[in-house]
C-alpha cells in the first residue's frame, strides 16, 4: 500500500503555470506588487465578495499587520483551539490574550462567554472559523457593537465558504485568509485580508513594505515584508480557475466518510448548521468514550498502516511551551476535551475512494 498523507496539495496542470509565469522571464518584475499579484488580487476580491482585498506573503503575517493596522490594545478575546498563529499574532503585537472557551457543536468561540471576559482594557475579538465552520456571527457582532469592540476572523479555514448566503469574508471588520499549501485554495505560501474600511488599504500595503515612505529614503511605521511573489500569484491564478472542481471533489470524499461512519456511536461528525455554504477543506472526527477506542489508539492503527491523521487541534495554543505558565486551559474545559479526542482524517481532492475505504476501515475494524 501506498502511504495516505493527511492532506496533498491540488497543482494546477502544468503547462498553465509555465504559460502564467512565462512573461517573468521578459519582465523581471518578480515580486512587490507586479501584474500577476495585481491581477489576482482583484479575481481574490471578486471571489470572496470583498470590499477591500490586500495579498500577504502568508495568513499569519495578514492577521499580524490586521491587527497591527487597527492600532489594537490590550486586551483581545479569542479561543485556544486553533492554529498557533492566531495566538501568536495576537501576542506579537503586544495585546494579551484573554481566552474564550469553545462551543461544543460549532468548535468556535461559545458567544455567552465572551461578556463575562470583557473588561476596560478590552479591543477586540479574535474568533476562528475553526474547519470552515463559521463562528457565531450574530452573536459575536452584536456583543462587539454594544461594548465598541473590533471583530478579526481568522478564516484560514473557510476559503470559499458562505454564511446566510453571504460570503465569509463579508463578516466582521477583517477577515484573514491562508493560501498555505495545506489549505483549499492555496498559493504555496500566501495570505490575504478583506476588510471593511477603505482607510485600512493604504495602513496595509504601507505594513506589507517595511512601513516604507515612498522613495524609500525614511520609514514612519515599523512595518514588516509580508509581500507575495508573482511565482506564486501565479501559483493562485491557476489554482483559482479550478476551486470550484476543488470543493466538488472534497464533498464527495466527505459525503464517503459521513456515509461510512454516520451509524455508529460515540463520533462526533461535522456539525451541520444551517445557512452554511460549506468547503471541505477538513474531516474532523471526535471520538467520545462510546466508540470504544480512544482517538491516540485510532492514530497508533493508522500509523501502523502507513496512514497518517493529524490531531489539529491539540495542544491548545495555551498550552504550548511558550504560554505554559501564563495562562491555564483549565478555564477553556471544552476546549480541552475536544482536543484531546479530535482527529483530522486524511482529506486531498484526488482521495480516492479506495484509499477512503481503507481509512474507515482501520478505524472502525481495529
Ligand atoms: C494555516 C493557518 C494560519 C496561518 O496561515 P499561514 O499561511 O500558514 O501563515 C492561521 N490560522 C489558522 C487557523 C490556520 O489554519
Amino acid at each position: 500500500m501506498k502511504p495516505i498523507f493527511v492532506t496533498r496539495s491540488s497543482m494546477p496542470p502544468f503547462e498553465e503555470y509555465i504559460d502564467a509565469i512565462r512573461g517573468l522571464w521578459e519582465s523581471r518584475w518578480l515580486t512587490n506588487a507586479g501584474s500577476i499579484n495585481e491581477e489576482l488580487t482583484i479575481n481574490l476580491k471578486g471571489y470572496l465578495g470583498a470590499e477591500n482585498f490586500l495579498l500577504f506573503s502568508n495568513g499569519h503575517m495578514a492577521l499580524e499587520l490586521c491587527i497591527q493596522a487597527l492600532g489594537l490594545k490590550g486586551e483581545a478575546i479569542t479561543t485556544p483551539f486553533t492554529f498557533v498563529s492566531t495566538t501568536q499574532a495576537i501576542v506579537r503585537n503586544g495585546l494579551t490574550p484573554v481566552f474564550c472557551d469553545i462551543d461544543s457543536t460549532r468548535f468556535t468561540i461559545d458567544p455567552d462567554k465572551i461578556e463575562p471576559l470583557i473588561t476596560e482594557n478590552t479591543s477586540s475579538i479574535v474568533a476562528v472559523h475553526v474547519y470552515g465552520i463559521p463562528c457565531d456571527t450574530d452573536a459575536i457582532e452584536k456583543i462587539a457593537a454594544k461594548y465598541g469592540l473590533k471583530v478579526i476572523y481568522d478564516a484560514a479555514h473557510s476559503f470559499g465558504v458562505s454564511y446566510h448566503k453571504k460570503s465569509i469574508a463579508q463578516y466582521g471588520d477583517i477577515s484573514t485568509f491562508s493560501f498555505h499549501a495545506t489549505k483549499v485554495f492555496h498559493t504555496a505560501e500566501g495570505g490575504g485580508a478583506a476588510f471593511k474600511d477603505k482607510h485600512l488599504y493604504d495602513r496595509l500595503r504601507h505594513l506589507r513594505d517595511f512601513g516604507l515612505c515612498p522613495g524609500g529614503l525614511d520609514a514612519d511605521e515599523i512595518g514588516a515584508n509580508a509581500k507575495l511573489s508573482e511565482f506564486h500569484s501565479a501559483m493562485g491564478l491557476c489554482n483559482l480557475r479550478y476551486i470550484s472542481k476543488e470543493i466538488l471533489k472534497r464533498k464527495v470524499i466527505s459525503e464517503h466518510y459521513d456515509k461510512r461512519f454516520k451509524t455508529f456511536k460515540g463520533l462526533q461528525l461535522f456539525p451541520d448548521i444551517s445557512g452554511v455554504k460549506r468547503n471541505y477543506a477538513y474531516y474532523p472526527v471526535v471520538f467520545f468514550d462510546e466508540f470504544g477506542k480512544t482517538r491516540d489508539e485510532i492514530i497508533e492503527s493508522l500509523k501502523k498502516h502507513d496512514i497518517s491523521a493529524r490531531k489539529y487541534f491539540y495542544p491548545l495554543t495555551n498550552e504550548f511551551s511558550c504560554y505554559k505558565n501564563v495562562f491555564c486551559s483549565a478555564e477553556t474545559p471544552i476546549a480541552r476535551d475536544i482536543a484531546n479526542r479530535v482527529l483530522c482524517l486524511p482529506l486531498y481532492a484526488d482521495m480516492t475512494e479506495d484509499e477512503i475505504d481503507v481509512v474507515c476501515n482501520i478505524i472502525l475494524k481495529s
